[in-house]
């Protein structure tokens, strides 16, 4: 077990050191911020949204490793899934990290397992993803964690 935990704990590394699609889509149709003042972690997620899919999803913004490598594993999870597709891989993600939800369709979210042991951390891992959830649901206030 501590080799995969090794294993989980490099890919969130490689992630918050270069993180993927981080920028801004330049075709974006639904934007949303999300802001955890627990943490100091800020986001904000660009989606390009065509019909029910999810054509493009990009992030920018600033935080610790956990929400940096959320993000980034978050957009490549979301990227040319429908909306439908998306909030059904969110409620999976937040039952891995919150009511010991098995990783069983998450892919490599199944990295952020080892955080449900770190209560204040869910937060920050949880933070784009409440930010893509407010910006398919078009609010146009920034969200917060709290
Ligand atoms: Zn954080």
């Amino acid at each position: 077990m501590s080799d995969l935990r090794d294993l989980y704990q490099e890919v969130i590394l490689d992630h918050n050191r270069a993180p993927r699609n981080f920028g801004k889509l330049e075709n974006a149709n639904r934007e949303a911020e999300g802001h955890n003042p627990l943490c100091g972690d800020r986001v904000r997620v660009s989606l390009h949204v065509e019909g029910d899919r999810i054509e493009g999803i990009a992030f920018q913004g600033s935080g610790c490793a956990i929400s940096t490598a959320s993000a980034s594993l978050m957009t490549e999870a979301l990227k040319g899934r429908t909306v439908e597709e998306a909030r059904r891989l969110f409620h999976g993600f937040h039952d891995l990290l919150t009511a010991g939800g098995d990783a069983d369709g998450l892919g490599k979210l199944a990295v952020f397992a080892g955080v449900r042991e770190y209560p204040i951390r869910i937060k920050c891992a949880t933070l784009a993803w409440h930010a893509v959830q407010a910006a398919l649901d078009q609010q146009d206030h920034p969200v917060s964690t709290e």
